[in-house]
């Protein structure tokens, strides 16, 4: 796995880890292994491990090799979606009794599968702002167990310094978790800042092309893997073989796409930052943000993602979302198309009311990888 691949370039890694060509065929690309069962010979002689697809498939393998290596871990496992992946953490690692410190500006759906969810389980949880350390030792308990943390945030782009906040969760014999997705395994690697457990989204970067919805957990610790892998096949959430396929080939052009994403997120983010209807941009690139020198130091690039308050409050940001064009209004991002959204209203209506709740006036850009002039004029058209 990610040992044979060391000393290779992550472009390369990206096109060949876990994709061998095919041992009979020669076939240069993973074939879609779209079955069920596997043939035995005799009872137990299982040729190559595989004897049903929700404990193993060879596409799905393919894929779990890749990421491994990617993200630099000894093993990963995929789910059928990026929550999928995360309940199968939550549920391995906790026990009742158990607490786990979640940052308050994660992902609407992990603070709803905690808060709504997990918590029914006898699991308590707190509200920490993960990019100050004071606040995540305050909110550390005797009995908590997981930390989360999501670099760069969903939808603030708040920024956390992992190897800081990998340092005080061991201290105090909790796991560290970075929720990788607005990054990708290119431009961040958390295992080795000191992360016990990497959470993807694939639905989103390494999809990239917003035909699938996928998710993974990545990890060094083999004895930790071993639980996970149990808890996948018991639980049952997998990735399909079709949708392993589909990320697995979008995660080959990963490497020059974030380029351009990053790329084209710092032209929007110098035109917005001049506009005078736009009251604050967030975006690590910028000097400015608070999490700027850390996310210069544990990120290859800035990325993406990009998220602006507009003058004029909820309704300003609405008419922003409705009048874009070539950004396209919907949920979700990391595809190579622009996509633009109204996180109060639309991602994050879970987290209304909770501490957790994104301003009104918030606008959310997923910046694609199509012309930046073409990109610019739509803004600015959007913008009034
Ligand atoms: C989308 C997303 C998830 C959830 O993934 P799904 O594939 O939609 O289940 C988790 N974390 C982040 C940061 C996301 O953007």
């Amino acid at each position: 796995m990610s040992e044979q691949h060391s000393g290779r370039h992550f472009e390369t890694t990206a096109i060949h880890a876990g994709q061998e060509p095919d041992a009979v065929t020669g076939a240069v690309v993973p074939p879609i292994h779209q079955v069920s069962t596997f043939k035995q010979d005799g009872v137990g002689g299982l040729r190559g491990g595989y004897e049903y697809s929700r404990s193993a498939n060879p596409t799905r393998t393919a894929l779990e090799e890749n990421l491994a290596a990617l993200e630099g871990g000894r093993r990963a496992l995929a789910f059928a979606s990026g929550l999928a992946a995360e309940d199968c953490l939550l549920r391995t690692v906790l026990r009742p009794g158990d607490h786990l410190v979640i940052p308050d500006d994660a992902y609407g759906g992990t603070f709803r599968l905690v808060a709504k969810v997990v918590e029914r389980w006898g699991v308590s949880w707190s509200v920490a702002n993960t990019g100050d350390p004071a606040s995540v030792r305050e909110a550390l308990r005797p009995e908590t167990k997981l930390v989360w943390v999501e670099t760069p945030s969903n939808p603030l782009l708040g920024i956390t310094d992992i190897a800081v906040i990998a340092d005080l969760a061991r201290s105090a014999g909790a796991r560290l978790v970075v929720d990788n997705t607005f990054a990708s395994p290119y431009l961040q690697q958390p295992l080795a800042l000191g992360a016990d457990v990497v959470v993807h989204s694939t639905t989103k970067y390494l999809g990239g092309h917003s035909d699938v919805v996928g998710g993974a957990l990545v990890t060094s610790d083999v004895a930790l893997a071993e639980e996970l892998a149990f808890h996948q096949n018991a639980m049952g959430a997998i990735a399909g073989p079709f949708d392993s396929w589909l990320v697995l080939r979008g995660i080959k052009t990963l490497a020059v796409r974030m380029d351009r994403h990053s790329l084209n997120a710092a032209r929007v983010v110098e035109a917005l930052t001049a506009h005078p209807k736009v009251v604050q941009v967030y975006y690590p690139g910028l000097e400015s943000h608070p999490g700027h020198e850390t996310a210069a130091k544990q990120m290859r690039d800035f990325g993406g993602m990009v998220s602006f308050r507009v003058a004029g409050g909820e309704r300003a940001a609405v008419e922003v979302c409705d009048r874009a064009r070539l950004f396209t209004l919907g949920e979700s991002l990391g595809g190579v198309e622009s996509l633009i959204e109204h996180p109060y209203r639309m991602t994050h209506a879970s987290a209304a009311g909770s501490a957790l709740e994104v301003p009104a006036d918030l606008v959310r850009l997923s910046v694609g990888i199509e012309a930046a002039d073409d990109l610019l004029a739509d803004l600015s058209q959007a913008l009034g």
